[in-house]
């Protein structure tokens, strides 16, 4: 039986990475990921190593692994879970359940937000209040609100989430099909700080494949939620990382191509400034959060529109 080699050692790899020309055994994978991570810190100046980082954690493999990686790495952090309140197969009880266990397991520090014990209902109420009745924009903006409303209350230097590169490749792909002009310009592995309410966010992962996360995240014996959120399926996104990966079956490192190249092509400078530079921000009245809206920000106006 054919058997791959490690490129470094020769000995029996457990990880075949075409698009680095790279196949891993075991050790050598496990020196080489968090490696990996550090690496994108630095190159985005993401954050120094003596801030304090939040962690947003759903209980997947990509924001475990994001966790297990930065604390191993010496970082100090701190996780964050939302409890959605998304009840279809206990969903998000279950998903806070992989969050406790791991933290436990490697002494951990976290915070738990429960969104129908703060707010009085869960996400999916929130459903009707959307325009086309599109879970994931009511469930994007609630995530988002508690992030920053944490991060300030905590005072922070950033939240890392644990998207990867299949992910943003795959918005990459939505927004440049849909020549969503707004939104290419703002996708970045960093958003800055652009008010103090307003947290600075980061993406460790966003060069790594997803199948190279899945691995990390089984080879340290991550214990993750492998059940997807129930509104997922109807999400665009899983559509266009099916088409990424098959194209990068034909043609290996053309997803993370696709990707770093138009980070390039931003640095220098092909996108222009749009409108949103330099946009006045108000203070909702209700929250206290900042918004380009003239009265209630768009988190308030979901829950008064329920
Ligand atoms: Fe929220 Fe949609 Fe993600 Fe489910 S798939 S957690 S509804 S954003
Ligand atoms: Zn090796
Ligand atoms: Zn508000």
């Amino acid at each position: 039986m054919y058997q791959m080699k490690c490129t470094k050692c020769g000995g029996l790899a457990v990880v075949n990475m075409p698009q680095h020309r790279l196949k891993l055994c075991e050790e050598h994978f496990l020196e080489w990921f968090p490696e990996q991570v550090v690496n994108i810190i630095r190159r985005y100046d993401m954050f120094a190593p003596d801030d304090r980082v939040l962690v947003a954690v759903s209980g997947g493999k990509d924001s475990l692994a994001l966790w297990y990686v930065l604390d191993r790495l010496g970082y100090e952090t701190e996780g964050m879970y939302i409890n959605l309140g998304i009840d279809h197969d206990d969903y998000s009880n279950r998903s806070q359940e992989h969050v406790e266990a791991f933290a436990a397991e490697h002494g951990l520090e976290y915070q738990v937000v429960n969104v129908a014990e703060t707010y009085g209902r869960g996400v999916p109420a929130l459903i009707s209040t959307t325009r086309g009745h599109r879970m994931c924009a009511a469930c994007g903006l609630v995530k988002r609100h508690i992030m920053n409303r944490i991060a300030y209350e905590g005072d922070y230097a950033a939240i890392a989430t644990g998207h990867n590169c299949d992910d943003e490749a795959a918005v990459l792909m939505q927004n440049v099909l849909h020549w969503q002009t707004g939104y290419l310009r703002r996708q970045a592995p960093v958003l800055p700080q652009v008010h103090p309410r307003l947290a600075r966010k980061v993406k460790p992962l966003c060069r790594i494949y997803e199948r190279d996360v899945a691995a990390y995240a089984l080879v340290r014996g991550i214990d993750y939620i492998q059940q997807e959120c129930p509104y997922s399926k109807k999400a665009q996104t899983l559509f266009y990382k099916e088409i990424l990966n098959q194209i990068e079956r034909r043609s290996p490192a053309t997803k993370q191509q696709f990707y770093i190249t138009y980070l390039k092509a931003k640095d220098e400078g092909l996108f222009a400034e749009g409108e949103e530079e330099g946009r006045v921000y108000h203070t909702c009245p209700r929250c206290g959060q900042p918004t380009l809206a003239d009265d209630l920000c768009a988190f308030c106006k979901l829950w008064e529109n329920l």
